[in-house]
């Protein structure tokens, strides 16, 4: 088995950098409820789309502009340069109740994170892939929204205890919360990973995890009283503040990078990132890093057999059998996939990213989750 480890941490050496902003903005619609269209004006913070599933925040317009094309995939906007924002919703005001969840999703906030109680909060503050180091800076350079985003999120969950993990070996604390210390190396940031380092337990029903990020993004709602408009990421060893929809083509233009001919643009990380098909789709909430892998420095990944080398089943954290599972997936056989412990997966994305035949495992595990996923909401509708 080839043990190679994943470091987690990274030198910061500068303060967060502004993203030029876009003349355009892609934002990606697909599987939303459209709340515009062609032909809208917009201001800073309107909402351009929801979520069909309750509990997923709204999606808003990061720059003043008019809608000039919609189409399956995204929203076009022609920004304007305008400075018009939404009013402010003021949610310290609100009681703890279903109206402060439903402002929060009205302004960008995934409220299904906050709903009901726990008995563990755990803010997981590990950078959350290799090459990623927004978590890290936000705990170093966004401390106040952090403090701010913790203190709603306690009001909502009322924890009995509340653990902020970091790599092992970091002073970093936020009031409110005891520290402990993980290992920082991939796949240890992941949620599952984590839980699992602070309360012994897998899976436990009790405990919630929140990212950094995400309390971060929450914690500016609450003090600025406006929509989460824009999203942290790592690019080539610096972090950008980067509005919502600015397209991977402007990025690549801003920072003077190129991406030639076979190679891969990634959008998130190298394991759990999403190839794009094309440098005008736009970044979305949560994507945090962005990555440009030569065509000559790694084979492209294929649907070619699987040679039963067993790599993947001894890298998988989660103790499954990623090649049988994909292999179901792949013929759509989601029944036997979930017996072979689909769900168990937590998609860390070390299978695909070790298997030798190059095999899209992680992405066959995602298409079973989502097919199973919208055949439920069809039974039920
Ligand atoms: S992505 Fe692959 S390696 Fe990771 S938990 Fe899922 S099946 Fe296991
Ligand atoms: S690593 Fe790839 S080739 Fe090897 S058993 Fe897993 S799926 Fe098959």
């Amino acid at each position: 088995m080839l043990k190679i480890r994943y470091p987690l941490d990274s030198e910061l050496a500068n303060s967060i950098r502004e993203m030029r902003p876009p003349k355009e903005l892609h934002v990606n619609v697909r599987n939303l409820v459209l709340k515009v269209g062609k032909g809208a004006v917009l201001r800073k913070g309107d909402i351009v789309a929801e979520h069909p599933s309750k509990g997923v925040g709204a999606f808003h317009a990061s720059a003043c502009g008019k809608v000039s094309g919609v189409n399956y995939h995204s929203l076009t906007v022609k920004c304007s340069g305008g400075e018009e924002t939404v009013d402010p919703v003021n949610v310290e005001t609100m009681g703890k109740g279903l109206e402060l969840l439903r402002a929060l999703q009205g302004l960008g906030v995934d409220a299904a994170l906050f709903k009901g109680g726990a008995e563990v909060l755990v803010v997981n503050g590990q950078n959350p892939e290799p090459g990623i180091s927004v978590a890290q800076q936000l705990l170093r350079d966004g401390r106040e929204e952090i403090h701010a985003g913790l203190q709603m999120a306690r009001r909502l969950l009322s924890p009995g205890r509340t653990v902020l993990a970091v790599p092992k070996g970091e002073e970093t604390s936020i009031p409110g919360a005891e520290t402990v210390g993980v290992k920082a190396k991939y796949p240890y940031s992941l949620d599952a990973l984590v839980v699992r380092a602070v309360t012994g337990r897998e899976f436990p029903e009790d405990v919630r995890v929140v990212n950094v990020m995400d309390l971060y993004d929450l914690g500016k709602v609450v003090l600025t009283g406006l929509p989460i408009t824009e999203t942290l990421m790592s690019i080539a060893g610096h972090n950008y503040r980067v509005p919502i929809g600015t397209p991977v083509r402007h990025i690549l233009d801003a920072l003077h990078m190129a991406a030639g001919p076979g190679d891969i643009v990634v959008l998130g990380g190298p394991f759990r990132g999403e190839a794009i098909y094309s440098l005008d789709q736009g970044v979305k909430k949560g994507d945090h890093g962005l990555f440009i892998t030569s065509s000559d420095s790694i084979p492209a990944v294929q649907d070619a057999a699987c040679i039963n080398c067993g790599e993947c089943v001894l890298q998988c954290p989660a103790r499954i059998q990623p090649h049988l599972i994909s292999r179901c997936a792949e013929y759509e056989r989601f029944d036997e996939a979930v017996r072979y412990g689909l769900n168990s997966c937590f998609e860390c994305g070390l299978c695909a990213f070790n298997c030798f035949a190059r095999r899209p495992l992680l992405q066959y595990i995602r298409f079973a989750k989502a097919q199973i996923l919208a055949k439920g909401r069809e039974t039920r509708s």
